[in-house]
């Protein structure tokens, strides 16, 4: 196999490798940007020189506070209260010492469980700490060699690894084509051979900012006797009007998807991830999974931070971050829109994505709206196809109206400097 400069074996293939090395390098000061804060509606960032060449990075011991439109705080729960986190802390300290399957699962990781799986409306859960080891070490105790799994396009590297590792038969449908997903499913069938066939999509994917035609999906699963697994890392608290999910926006029964995954680093401001479904399924990942027995569980005032967010979701004030949300979004993209810019994605999704098509236009996009004080996320190759990268605004219900006209303002310059309003623009990627 081919190294790396290092001497390691690079996981991306040859031009995904080129690409890193000689691209990404030239654009360092737009990724990497180390935060001095919480990452709540405003950041911020430590100023730095890079020397992209070299790698390097020298601190200017300058700060700069931008409007943020990078982190993933939906509900704008970054900054929760943090009494009850304080209290885990002194009683249990920062971490368990052991696996979850050892000692390492205090009487907080019990309630949450118990509490997630309420939330969902669900039989069980069980939660570990890193959301994308939930996908990668979870997927392995799920499928297995005779299993064969349904892949959308778009789906994030945890569930391709985790796909990978579980040695499972993966093939790949166009982002939300349910024909297509169709067409696979009844080639499978046909074949004979699979233990079961599974489907692994998204609630909202995190590149395209579109929302998964959930209805659709779980029909076809319960016409051809398929099973479902779900990521809800971009969807869970952000999406439906209990902050369920795509479930809850679909209004779609929890019983009808076989696994609801999620991730505690959006939404609820904290870390981790869970897994959620019938009683039996969650006894399979317990047992089966790698993440249970081998890994560290969830440190103990994270699982407070993630209880306290769940709490505040369900009393009357998460309602109304919620709204604020949806309101944000809807006006946001809106004024985006009319700005002639090409932006992706479903009217509802809290990412929304602006298509800027070349990866120097997105560095120097990020660029500009820095010096404008306001901090986002470029995204490229090889997370999009190589010729649309785009810029992924994240909306947050800590968002005040004033921030984003700030913010839109700062786009609308940006966008006449590069020439980022296209006349022409290109079809939906789906
Ligand atoms: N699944 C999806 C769809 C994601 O987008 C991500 C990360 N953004 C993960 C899993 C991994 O979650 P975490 O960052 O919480 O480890």
């Amino acid at each position: 196999t081919e190294k790396n400069r290092e001497g390691y074996a690079p996981l991306y293939n040859p031009f995904e490798q080129f690409f890193s090395r000689y691209v990404y390098r030239r654009v360092q000061h737009c990724f990497n940007r180390p935060i001095c804060s919480a990452p709540d509606a405003e950041v911020t960032l430590m100023e730095r020189h890079s020397d992209d060449y070299n790698w390097t990075f020298r601190f200017t011991g300058k700060k700069r506070v931008c409007i943020n439109l990078g982190s993933y705080n939906y509900l704008g729960m970054s900054m929760l209260e943090r009494g009850p986190v304080a209290d885990a802390v002194r009683k249990y300290g920062l971490a368990m010492a052991s696996p979850y399957g050892e000692l390492g699962r205090c009487e907080l990781h019990d309630k949450l469980e118990a509490e997630i799986a309420d939330f969902l409306g669900v039989e069980a859960a069980i939660v570990f700490g890193m959301g994308f080891a939930t996908n990668t070490l979870s997927l392995p105790g799920l499928l297995g060699p005779d299993v064969l799994a349904l892949s959308d396009e778009n789906n994030h590297s945890s569930l391709i690894l985790g796909m990978r590792l579980a040695r499972a038969t993966v093939r790949v449908f166009r982002h939300n084509d349910v024909k297509h997903l169709e067409q696979l499913a009844r080639a499978g069938i046909a074949e004979g051979k699979w233990r079961k066939i599974v489907v692994v999509v998204e609630g909202v994917y995190s590149m395209e900012g579109s929302i998964v035609p959930l209805r659709a999906v779980v029909a076809l699963k319960k016409q051809l006797g398929l099973q479902l697994y779900l990521d809800e890392a971009h969807s869970i608290g952000a999406l439906g009007p209990n902050g369920r999910g795509v479930t809850d926006y679909w209004a779609v029964s929890p019983a009808d998807v076989d696994v609801l995954m999620g991730t505690f680093t959006k939404s609820f401001g904290a870390a981790g991830g869970y897994i959620a479904g019938s009683a039996r399924m969650v006894r399979a990942v317990r047992g089966a999974g790698h993440a249970a027995t081998y890994a560290h569980a969830m440190s103990p005032p994270v699982v407070q931070q993630v209880r306290e967010a769940l709490h505040t979701m369900r009393a009357p004030a998460g309602r109304d971050r919620f709204r604020a949300l949806q309101r944000n979004v809807h006006y946001f993209r809106q004024r985006l829109e009319s700005m002639g810019v090409v932006v992706f994605g479903h009217p509802d999704s809290p990412v929304v994505p602006m298509l800027v098509y070349t990866f120097s236009k997105m560095a120097a996009t990020v660029e500009l709206l820095t010096e404008c004080g306001i901090a986002t996320v470029g995204v490229g190759f090889p997370a999009t196809p190589l010729n649309k990268a785009r810029i992924r605004f994240c909306l947050s219900a800590a968002h005040t109206r004033e921030q984003l006209d700030a913010c839109l303002r700062g786009i609308q310059s940006a966008a006449d400097t590069l020439g980022l309003r296209y006349s022409r623009r290109p079809r939906p990627p789906h």
